[in-house]
């Protein structure tokens, strides 16, 4: 029988490696957070869609993960350079709000996507204003080891010192050198060197400041990311992650900062998403092109897209339609084909549910598509060919429906699209009340069905294979609420009315 391990493209380097982590079972993994000057646009959506698989992944293959996620609510200068105006003391001015009432408006609203997006919440979610404290001491290891210099009144990072300035985005300094298009900045020794701490920049009376051995002021963007996933998971760890747009500037400074702070290498894997590049306009039916941006003013958002018809679910199932390492361009045709392919699987499921599944299974028949289903994960998420395994075990005429429910189940573990509390919402929908009583929202209103609890068992036995034992004790409660009683016997799950 073929062995294949868990392995991703690293863009340190470049092609595709087995996983090997710092602890064995453990992964602890960064991705850079959102910044909370406005609403995320689907384009950002899809970094965070891509990290949620990449959660979820760990917790399907058996991994004790930690998944730290930061917000950054300190700014995030307008450029890739230091020159830029910072974002969030933009959108405070123009609405006449504090910078952190923006902050805490855009981070509600960014979650309340994620929830609607189905995306888990990382295990820390930290903010950049409350680690300043973490992210001047490492300034000042920086400091210390000769990685800064001071210049009109800010603090600089001289990437001359860092030797391996780059790296990531296999660039040597000449090469960036002479590739630099910033209108240079009269303070900096190399135009790729960038702050480390500002006292003093083109925007006077900044709304949050704080002392520090540089004087009042406030960090540089990249910082945040090094002392915040530094104090979560430790010096050096698995996984980072972000759009590629992060590569040649805040993941390389990131690496810089992070390094030179400590001597030693910091992160072993470094994952990119893809872009998702620009709607048609639906108007003039003009193509667009390039990347979707907040800043070039060209973005949707989910909420957009839920205006137009949509469930937030046919975006995500659209996304899982490609790789993550694949560019994808924004289409309604495309938005179009993928509420299809979701509604079509949601019936296919809903039909099964209703066909009396028997509450057995046999584990031999369900082996062969999860161990498809896990070897598509394990090769560099490959969530394309996840999903047409699903698409496969709903086919085969082999499998009961019992058994196509539960590996739906547990594939949804990962896919997130919530297919089976949906198939029995629509279940619901075609079948009177007294038959069919399971909510939507995984409750029992009235007497169930005999398919309804079988679903339900068959869910509970998915559950209790992904470990996920809360989700298995709640359906134990929810059924024994409505007086079915569950035996778990060496053959299987067994019930009874009381
Ligand atoms: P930001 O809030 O601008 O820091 O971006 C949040 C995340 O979204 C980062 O990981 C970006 O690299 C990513 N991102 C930004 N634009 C796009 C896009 N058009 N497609 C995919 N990811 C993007
Ligand atoms: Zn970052």
């Amino acid at each position: 029988m073929k062995t294949m391990s868990l392995r991703f493209f690293n863009t340190l380097g470049r092609m595709v490696q087995d996983f090997m982590p710092v602890t064995k079972g453990r992964v602890g993994f960064y991705g850079c957070g959102p910044t909370v000057y406005n609403y995320a646009h689907i384009g950002n959506l899809r970094a965070y869609v891509f990290l949620d698989t990449l959660d979820r992944t760990f917790t399907f293959l058996g991994w004790q993960k930690t998944h730290v996620m930061n917000i950054t609510d300190i700014g995030h200068l307008s450029g890739d350079n230091d020159d830029g105006e910072d974002k969030m003391v933009h959108t405070a001015r123009e609405r006449g709000q504090s910078v952190l009432e923006i902050a805490r408006v855009y981070t509600d609203a960014f979650f309340a996507d994620s929830d609607r997006l189905n995306i888990l919440r990382p295990d820390v979610v930290c903010k950049a204003t409350e680690h300043v404290p973490e992210m001047i001491d490492l300034i000042r290891r920086l400091e210390d080891r000769g990685h800064t210099y001071r210049s009109g009144g800010n603090l600089y990072y001289d990437v001359g010192t860092f030797p391996d300035y780059g790296k990531l985005a296999g660039l040597n300094l000449d090469d960036l050198k002479a590739g630099a298009r910033i209108d240079v900045d009269a303070n900096k020794r190399n135009p790729a060197d960038f702050a480390l701490w500002f006292t003093k920049s083109k925007f006077e009376n900044q709304a949050l400041v704080w002392d520090s051995p540089w004087g009042t002021g406030y960090p540089g963007w990249h910082i945040e990311c090094s002392a915040m996933s530094m104090k979560y998971l430790g010096e050096h760890f698995d996984i980072h992650t972000g759009g590629i747009d992060h590569i040649p500037v805040h993941h390389t400074n990131e690496i810089a900062q992070s390094e030179g702070a400590t001597g030693k290498k910091w992160v072993n894997y470094w994952l990119h998403n893809e872009f998702l590049v620009i709607p048609k306009d639906r108007d003039s039916g003009k193509d667009g092109a390039g990347k979707m941006s907040k800043s070039a003013g060209n973005f949707l958002t989910l909420q957009a897209l839920i205006d137009s018809g949509y469930d937030p679910l046919d975006y995500r199932f659209f996304l899982l339609g490609a790789h993550y390492r694949s560019q994808i361009a924004f289409s309604w045709d495309a938005m179009d084909s993928a509420r299809n392919a979701r509604r079509a699987l949601v019936q296919r499921l809903s039909r099964l549910i209703t066909q009396m599944p028997g509450s057995s299974e046999r584990a031999d028949r369900c082996a062969p598509f999860l161990t498809d289903f896990r070897e598509a994960l394990e090769n560099d998420l490959a969530m394309p060919r996840a999903l047409s395994v699903l698409q496969a075990a709903l086919r085969d005429r082999d499998l009961s429906p019992g058994e196509k429910l539960s590996l739906a189940s547990r594939m949804d573990d990962v896919l997130g699209l919530d297919l089976l509390r949906s198939a029995r919402a629509e279940a619901e929908k075609k079948h009177s009340p007294a038959e069919v009583s399971v909510g939507a929202g995984g409750g029992v209103e009235s007497a169930p069905g005999n398919a309804q609890i079988d679903v339900l068992v068959a869910e509970r036995n998915a559950a209790k294979k992904a470990k996920n034992y809360a989700r298995a004790d709640e359906i134990r409660v929810i059924l024994r609420e409505q007086g079915i009683v569950l035996e778990d016997t060496p053959s299987g799950t067994l019930w009874h009315r009381e």
